[in-house]
């Protein structure tokens, strides 16, 4: 069996290299092999508005399948790519004879690293049984961790009527992503709609939990890369154009890719970086893009619906923070020892967000009036 373009994993950032690449009238032969029993589907909100029982299921997909057969995607569900030979240039998988391709890229996401007794959150599988629980009576969920995974399971929780407890190891919540200063603000939100917060461990207090969330972070599937030679290390190294190989991609959580806008590696388990990683190969396997791939990585959360913020980056340095903690309405913008602008973060500040993107990629990262 022979595809010209063959995408190897079934999430966002391998969804959007097939949706850009039919966008930007690529008329080859594509094929998605994609784990799940699920054509490509949006995380976010499986901590967010679909675990609240907010949104229905057929919104949390990228399209509904029958686009995909509309649009000659051939979406194979339930089937893993088991090895790549990059000298034949083909993959074997885990049902059925291997596939030839011309064009291949790894999409393959992460999986969540896991604690004894306590659950995940990574499919909607694992979405839709949290969601069950939190819909029925109310008990006691203990969190552990502290990243967004477990501050906006722990938000949704709360909104449902439950006891919430989180175990952070940091001093503040968020603290090692954006300093002290500006995560207090995060603390507070959580901490002002009765969330528990217990500060600088690892351990739940003793107590009688209903269930229990690990938000320890996540891993890259870089197996397979490895497996077939690739250079892996804290994910699948490609260059500025997203590329492997020649004739090899690596997008999304997996990609460790060189970034020509900071002129380092980077690897980034963000929405829109999936998101737009996806988009770019997309358009290059369609003959419409040919420079390095320079979008900024953007992100957002959402704690309940208390509050949001959006991020671009990354980087760090000393925050200035101008507006209102008070009135939900501020930016902090992260500067370097020359006052220029490495990252910033806005509550309810899109337009702040925005320009400081457009300075990061400009590189000119002038300090703002
Ligand atoms: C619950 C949750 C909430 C999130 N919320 C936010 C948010 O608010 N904001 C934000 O910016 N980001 C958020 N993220 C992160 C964002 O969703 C991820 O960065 C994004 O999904 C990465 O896309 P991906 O395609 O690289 O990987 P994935 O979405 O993980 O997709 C990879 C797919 O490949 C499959 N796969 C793996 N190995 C193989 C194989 N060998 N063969 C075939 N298929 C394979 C996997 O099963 C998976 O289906 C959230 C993530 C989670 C889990």
């Amino acid at each position: 069996m022979r595809y010209q373009n063959v995408i190897v994993g079934g999430g966002l950032a391998g969804g959007m290299v097939a949706q850009e690449y039919r966008e930007q009238d690529g008329d080859g032969t594509v094929l998605i092999v994609a784990r799940e029993d699920h054509v490509p589907y949006h995380r976010p909100p499986l901590t967010k508005e679909y675990l609240r029982g907010e949104k229905p299921e057929a919104e949390v997909y990228m399209h509904p399948a029958e686009w995909w057969r509309n649009h000659e995607v051939d979406v194979r569900t339930g089937v893993s790519a088991t090895a790549v030979d990059l000298g034949a240039r083909s993959i074997a998988l885990s049902d059925g004879e291997p596939v030839e391709y011309e064009r291949l890229v790894l999409a393959t996401g992460a999986t969540p690293r896991t604690l004894p007794g306590a659950q995940s959150i990574r499919t909607l599988e694992d979405s839709r049984a949290l969601a069950e629980k939190l819909a029925g009576s109310a008990g006691h969920l203990g969190v552990i961790g502290g990243g967004f995974i477990g501050v906006e399971v722990a938000a949704s929780a709360r909104m449902k009527g439950w006891e919430v407890t989180m175990a952070v190891p940091e001093s503040v919540v968020w603290e090692h992503l954006f300093g002290a200063e500006v995560a207090v603000y995060f603390q507070r939100q959580l901490e002002e709609h009765g969330v528990n917060v217990n500060t600088g461990t690892k351990e739940l207090p003793a107590g009688d939990y209903t269930l229990k969330l690990a938000g320890i972070g996540v891993t890259p599937n870089t197996e397979l890369a490895e497996a077939a030679g690739l250079t892996v290390e804290n994910g699948v190294h490609v260059d500025e154009h997203l590329r492997a190989t020649d004739d090899v991609w690596a997008i999304g959580d997996i990609a460790a890719y060189q970034s020509a806008v900071h002129g380092r590696r980077l690897r980034i388990e963000h929405w829109d970086v999936a998101l737009n990683q996806g988009g770019y190969v997309g358009r290059t396997w369609a003959g419409k893009e040919s420079g390095p791939y320079t979008t900024v990585p953007y992100f957002f959360s959402d704690i309940g619906d208390w509050t949001w913020f959006e991020y671009v980056g990354p980087g760090s340095g000393r925050a200035d923070i101008r507006g209102s903690m008070a009135d939900d309405d501020f930016v902090a913008y992260y500067l370097d020892d020359d006052d220029k602008v490495t990252a910033c973060l806005g509550v309810n500040r899109s337009d702040d967000v925005n320009e400081a993107k457009e300075l990061i990629a400009s590189h000119s990262g002038a300090p703002v009036g």
